[in-house]
């Protein structure tokens, strides 16, 4: 007789796959630090031996060089993950969090922060979408449903107590328990609110940026946003284009990606102000708090917003502790994925500051769409002042792209985190020996 005990299943291996799109020979995604972007993703893939034939995928976005440091990174954290039991790591992914951040020799290249901890992301989101499929739900709804004890033990709480404690954490989440069946129904048949970057490219003539501008509007959005920060001149030139172009109920944000020190953004922010600006996002350096909150200051009643280069939970519990803005803009894959998100998302709600997360860019809108209606579902509980970043390129590539219809994104209803990439773009982008990249050369 046979007595053996089936061993469990486990994950047999981490693969990163490096795919680019050439994206700057249209000037799609210009901005006044990034020129000439190729997206690119650094794509982690967890396979396993379960058989039932489930993946995790998610990815680290890059634009272009670097890709290849990116996808090293995330292979370095392959003896963390590969032989591990599935079950084990799905049923406490808080736990397989903290594994990957506290690995006591590569932390030294962080600490959480820089392409390593954009790699823990990669990995990290890789296992919610596999955990999500195994429940057999979009992520959103596997967090949105989830008792609020488990979310708790979701978060790294590490240097964070000072602002949030896990009792204040659970008190938010429990404060927001009671209406989470009919937001889940509101989502489902409404969406989640977003706004639009497709006008504000700075590669855009005047003449396309109007057109793009009055399509927005006329698609459902009740907000755009232009990039900024190369010449004031053409910056007020080109506001005031798309002031008139989608009159005065429409919201219009600005983006310096980065560009100013803190004086030259309250100037270049005042001249601005005629043209009514709802926010100024990235004005300068994202580890600059107090020059965040001086250009603030400053610059009332036009609000401050910044996140997509945030290192971590620790910098963005700085930005709200210094009331250094007005809006935190999350990213699904700069900090260390879905766990660490939760921090912030707990912590802006703490703050009571409105979450616009940043999106675009490759993937971008397919995960963080998930956090977003995840927020609102079980801890803001609102999307007031709330709108989530969409650009209309590369959704193609995706088994289950991001769709927004009447300006808001629809609720995903495939299971996990809507990441995963279709085998033939993964084939024909991948650099450098895809065909659209020999065919360069
Ligand atoms: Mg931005």
């Amino acid at each position: 007789m046979s007595s053996t005990v089936p061993s469990p299943a486990r994950i047999t291996a981490l693969d990163v796959l490096d795919v680019r799109f050439p994206t700057s020979e249209q000037l799609d995604g210009s901005d006044a630090m990034n020129p000439e972007p190729d997206y690119s993703a650094a794509y982690a893939v967890l396979r396993t031996d379960a058989g039932d034939g489930l993946e995790g995928h998610a990815l680290a976005f890059t634009t272009g060089r670097g890709n290849d440091v990116q996808a090293a990174a995330i292979a370095a954290l392959a003896p963390h993950v590969v032989g591990r039991p599935v079950e084990e790591v799905c049923a406490d992914l808080g736990a397989f969090s903290r594994s990957l951040v506290h690995d006591p020799q590569l932390r030294w290249l962080g600490p959480e922060k820089g392409a390593i901890h954009m790699a823990t992301g990669a990995v990290v989101n890789a296992a919610w979408d596999l955990a999500a499929k195994r429940a057999g739900k979009p992520v959103w709804r596997f967090l949105g449903e989830m008792p609020p004890r488990e979310l708790v033990a979701q978060v790294d709480f590490r240097w964070l107590s000072d602002a949030l404690t896990p009792e204040e954490a659970l008190e938010i989440l429990h404060r927001a328990e009671p209406g989470r069946q009919d937001r889940i129904a509101r989502l489902l048949e409404r969406g989640y609110p977003a706004y639009t970057t497709t006008p504000g490219w700075l590669g855009y003539s005047d003449e396309k940026l109007a057109r793009l501008a009055r399509e927005a509007v006329a698609d459902g959005f009740t907000q755009i946003k232009l990039k900024v920060g190369a010449s004031l001149d053409d910056d007020v030139r080109r506001l005031r284009t798309a002031r008139e172009s989608v009159g005065d109920s429409i919201r219009i944000a600005v983006d310096a990606n980065q560009r100013w020190d803190v004086q030259d953004a309250i100037d270049w922010m005042r001249a601005l102000a005629p043209y009514r600006p709802y926010w100024i996002e990235e004005p300068t350096s994202p580890d600059d708090i107090l020059g965040h909150a001086a250009v603030r200051e400053a610059v009332r009643p036009i609000k401050v917003a910044t996140g997509e280069h945030i290192a971590n939970r620790v910098v963005f519990k700085q930005l709200l502790r210094a009331g250094a803005v007005d809006i935190v803009q999350i990213d699904s894959a700069r900090v260390g994925g879905v766990n660490e998100n939760i921090a912030i998302l707990l912590l802006a709600a703490k703050f009571n500051v409105p979450v616009c997360p940043h999106a675009g860019g490759v993937g971008l809108c397919e995960m963080v769409q998930h956090l977003a209606m995840f927020d609102y579902v079980a801890v803001s509980g609102t999307t007031e002042d709330r709108v989530v970043e969409y650009v209309d390129h590369l959704h193609e590539h995706f088994v289950d792209p991001a769709r927004v219809l009447d300006g808001h994104y629809r609720a995903p209803a495939l299971p996990g985190l809507s990441a995963q990439m279709l085998p033939d773009s993964l084939k024909k982008y991948a650099y450098p020996d895809g065909p659209v990249w020999t065919a360069r050369v």
